[in-house]
């Protein structure tokens, strides 16, 4: 029998479908991504496209949906996460979970980060399933749990436990696609690196003792100050990296001497200066303390939390060195390195990139396509780990100026124009075809 589907515009399906996602309460903890991967499923598959569930626990399942490939062409990925973020209505204008349509904007938890592009991405393939798109290579849609948290629920586990299910050769997922006017030009970001999250501890030693006493004890919350102030005070030696030496050659038409290149980029605009800065060296940031927990005892003991962040390629053993000539001899101190995530980058020169760039230059005449690696982490790392998938985020943004994103982003009054779904679509089932063929 062959299955009827309304057809109304892709843009009134994308906008229905994420009103739908954004209703179902996907906060993590606890997450439930269940009843969202049930109802992307139930909408998939009326649309004809083969659809799996992988759940560690019922409910937390991941939705991965395909259409087979007919020969042997390369494969994609459109990965998403389904999860999302805490929300206080109070801070809200709108119920947080309403997913409702105001001024040509979707309103709620998740509709930027990530249902809009979760909404974006289903219905890219559920259209093109029903254009009769007949790929080469696996055209795949991942859905996953858990990735605000990553507890081993989403696609760390997909990776391990059901490698067969995720593995592409190419990949798109969430972290940039931002619109950027740059000295008079215009400029979408597309991510294919990521800085390593490595955060790390220093247990700095003292000798308790009455706190009406000084002087018979060994402070160790005052000796940690000292540290706190090297570590906060470190401007280690800049370096450029391949995607920072890509987006100066295009935004500046040359690549300037390391030392200068905040500067350079300042000149040009603010933003400029602010994404090039974290990344042309590692960061740290000392964020939490402990130390006594009562007024009257003088501590042995101060833990200070350093957030710090490495450039791809590098390692907490390569960059300990750095750290302890900055904290110095003069106090008793360990240094306890936390489990490091990402810091892993795809090539630039890819048939992905060169998708990427063909969109921005014919939906924006005269606007282009810029790599960036970003401060933060996503869960492309486990796909470039498992595999070696190239994996790239960018979801274009036009209409909604990216500081405007930023703000909203896991912050209050969350939302996404529609204008901005539209065109995520649009790219969506173009560069399908031009990775898939
Ligand atoms: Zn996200």
């Amino acid at each position: 029998m062959l299955r009827r589907v309304t057809v109304t515009s892709l843009r009134a399906e994308v906008s229905d479908l994420l009103g739908r996602l954004i209703r179902i309460d996907t906060t993590n903890p606890p997450g439930n991504e269940t009843a969202a991967a049930e109802l992307l499923r139930d909408y998939l598959e009326a649309n004809g496209v083969e659809c799996e569930l992988y759940a560690r626990v019922p409910e937390r399942a991941n939705l991965v949906a395909r259409i087979r490939g007919t020969g042997a062409g390369p494969s994609l990925l459109l990965l998403s996460h389904t999860d999302v973020v805490l929300a206080d209505p109070r801070e809200w204008s709108v119920p947080p979970f309403s997913g409702e349509l105001r001024d040509g904007e979707i309103w709620g938890r998740g509709a930027l980060d990530m249902k809009g592009q979760v909404a974006a991405n289903a219905v890219a393939i559920a259209s093109l399933a029903r254009d009769g798109y007949a790929p080469a290579g696996d055209l795949v849609f991942a859905a996953t749990a858990d990735e605000e948290v990553g507890d081993g629920f989403g696609l760390q586990w997909l990776c391990e436990a059901h490698p067969d299910a995720v593995r592409t050769d190419y990949a798109l997922n969430e972290g940039a696609g931002d619109r950027l006017e740059l000295g008079g030009a215009v400029y979408y970001l597309c991510s294919t690196a990521e800085k390593m999250t490595a955060p790390f501890t220093i247990r700095v030693h003292g000798r308790s003792g009455h706190a009406s006493m000084p002087g018979i004890a060994d402070n160790a919350l005052v000796k940690a100050a000292r540290l706190i102030e090297r570590i906060a005070a470190y401007r280690p030696e800049p370096q450029l990296q391949q995607e920072v030496e890509a987006f100066l050659r295009t935004v500046l038409g040359e690549i300037p001497h390391a030392a200068s290149v905040v500067e350079r980029a300042r000149a040009l605009h603010p933003t400029a200066a602010e994404l090039v800065e974290p990344l042309l060296a590692p960061t740290f940031a000392p964020t939490m303390i402990t130390a006594s927990q009562k007024r009257n005892v003088i501590p042995a003991l101060c833990e200070i939390s350093v957030d710090c962040r490495l450039l791809p390629g590098q390692h907490p053993q390569r960059i300990e060195p750095m750290v302890r000539a900055v904290l110095g001899g003069d106090v008793d101190y360990d240094l306890v390195w936390d489990e490091p995530q990402g810091g892993t980058r795809s090539a630039l020169d890819t048939p992905l990139w060169d998708a990427v760039e063909m969109f921005v230059s014919e939906s924006e005449p005269g606007a282009h396509a810029v790599p960036i690696c970003t401060a933060g982490f996503t869960d492309s790392h486990w796909l470039r780990e498992a595999f070696g998938t190239v994996a790239y985020g960018f979801f274009p943004a036009r209409s909604m100026p990216p500081e405007v994103a930023a703000q909203l982003i896991h912050s209050a009054d969350e939302r996404v124009p529609v204008d901005d779904l539209e065109l995520g679509v649009v790219w969506l089932r173009q560069v399908a075809r031009a990775v898939c063929g």
